[in-house]
């Protein structure tokens, strides 16, 4: 009988430890992974900051057609300039058909 109490209590004693170390282990787990979810965060937020930067350089870089009203690259825009101001197209032919219907 106490060789079986003693057993009982070593099987106890055991568990526990198992017990614990296993909630242990889920806390330094669900830590390291609230971590891993906070450097996703931040990258995502750093890669939306450079998407909107992107973004605001293309923005500024687009102009309105001013005959047809497509909106094109300025790099890639014919431009004229009248009057101290900047006039751009889309292709040759807007081009054309502005200075015409301007002149
Ligand atoms: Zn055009």
């Amino acid at each position: 009988m106490e060789m079986l109490n003693s057993i009982l209590r070593i099987t106890m004693i055991v568990l526990l430890f198992r017990a614990i170390f296993t909630i242990a282990t889920s806390f330094a787990l669900s830590k390291k992974m609230k971590q891993a979810q906070q450097n996703t965060t931040a990258v995502n937020q750093q890669l939306m900051e450079l998407q909107k930067k992107q973004q605001a350089e293309l923005l500024a870089r687009l102009v309105h057609d001013d005959y047809c009203g497509k909106t094109i690259e300025k790099d890639k825009a014919y431009i004229i300039r009248s009057d101290n101001h900047l006039h751009y197209f889309c292709s040759w032919e807007c081009r054309q058909n502005f200075i015409q219907e301007a002149g």
